[in-house]
């Protein structure tokens, strides 16, 4: 195939760590004519999707929008807004992103000290009380899906001890938004992040963010410009939260069409059901994969249930079946990251992808393949 042919994809069944599979009603929103991104009509869609993104994380800030590019650019905007050079942060790595927060704040010229876990395990409350003996950091940060293990991370005890020693709380919630429960305000959470592609179900390149008051007023008391221009919030604020929209960047429009639509999806369903949703095709494969002699990475309580971390069986080429679920199949898994490349597979169940008929899907293509 060259550029001269019309260009034709795959039906792939995503089963990876995202993107996951989108709702035709989502592609069809991005067939809809552009209009401009400063045309009042443009400007009630991101009204509408701000409302969306605080129904979803279950917040009333009011610095809540969405940023134009990846979840990277997510974690990098709560970053360089809150830290400037000389602060201190206590980052928590317990997997890739973890790692990836910690080589981010280094670059804002922050002080990083890390609390880490070992992969496949979470962060224990007690290392991070540990860790601000003695210290004022500006934030702590934490992820609360990790991807790259499979590890639920619980917040709610480690929100609490960062409140008391005055610090902002932060999290990447890239993974867990709309597949887990998450409750933004309830939590103290000061600044979120998310991506699009996961369990909310719309194409990757955007990524939902939240500020509470406590981290605007960090915003506020900036002493140095932050270094980035386009992710500097002092400017996207009165683009997203202003009184009077001025141009600050074109918005993609058609990615903001898809992602109104997989927010009403999202919603139609509720945030209840679609958990629960979660957690039963979660238990479906859980008892598919361990039939065929996978294990899980995660120990029982700490297992998300978007992002299945298993060790495969004896014997397995992990390339080889991954290359043969693909070609002869269309489904994609994951391989391992980093410590885990080779060693495991991510099996996602992430929005549209979690449902029966795929979990059997792969199983059934499993069965031929390994027997
Ligand atoms: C996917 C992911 C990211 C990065 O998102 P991109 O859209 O790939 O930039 C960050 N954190 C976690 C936990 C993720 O799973």
């Amino acid at each position: 195939m060259g550029y001269k042919d019309q260009l034709r994809t795959s039906r792939r069944v995503l089963m990876g760590p995202g993107p996951s599979d989108v709702h035709p009603r989502v592609l069809q929103a991005m067939a809809m004519p552009l209009v401009g991104h400063l045309d009042p009509e443009f400007v009630t869609i991101m009204d509408e999707i701000k409302e969306m993104v605080q129904l979803t994380f279950q917040t009333k800030n009011n610095l809540t929008f969405v940023v134009s590019a990846p979840g990277s650019a997510g974690m990098e905007t709560c970053l360089v807004n809150l830290l400037e050079p000389g602060d201190e942060a206590i980052i928590c790595v317990h997997g890739v992103f973890g790692g990836r927060m910690a080589d981010i704040a280094g670059r804002c010229g922050a002080t990083v000290t890390t609390v880490e876990a070992p992969w496949g395990e979470a962060i224990n409350p007690q290392q991070v009380k540990d860790a601000l003996k003695g210290k004022k950091p500006k934030l702590v940060a934490i992820v609360h899906a990790e991807t790259s293990t499979g590890v639920l991370q619980p917040l709610e005890e480690i929100s609490q001890i960062v409140k008391e020693s005055g610090a902002l709380f932060v999290v990447d919630a890239v993974t867990s938004y709309c597949g887990t429960p998450l409750k933004v305000d309830e939590w103290g959470i000061d600044a979120i992040y998310s991506g699009t592609q996961k369990c909310l179900s719309a194409p990757p390149g955007l990524s939902p963010v939240s500020f509470s008051e406590r981290a605007v007023k960090a915003l506020d008391n900036r002493k140095t410009k932050v270094q980035s221009w386009f992710l500097d919030l002092s400017m996207v604020k009165n683009y997203w939260a202003g009184a009077k929209r001025t141009y600050h960047h074109t918005a993609p429009v058609s990615a903001m069409y898809a992602l109104r639509e997989a927010y009403r999806i999202v919603l139609e369903e509720g945030l209840e059901k679609r958990y629960a949703r979660h957690i039963a095709n979660h238990q479906l494969l859980k008892r598919e994969l361990e039939a065929l002699g996978f294990e899980f990475v995660v120990k029982e309580g700490f297992r998300l249930p978007m992002l299945n971390a298993v060790k495969l069986p004896e014997g397995v080429d992990d390339a080889a079946v991954r290359a043969r679920l693909l070609n002869e199949y269309n489904i994609e898994v994951g391989g391992g990251l980093g410590q885990f490349a080779g060693k495991i597979w991510r099996v996602g169940l992430m929005g549209e992808s979690s449902q029966p008929n795929y979990v059997h899907a792969l199983a059934a293509a499993l069965k031929e393949i390994l027997k």
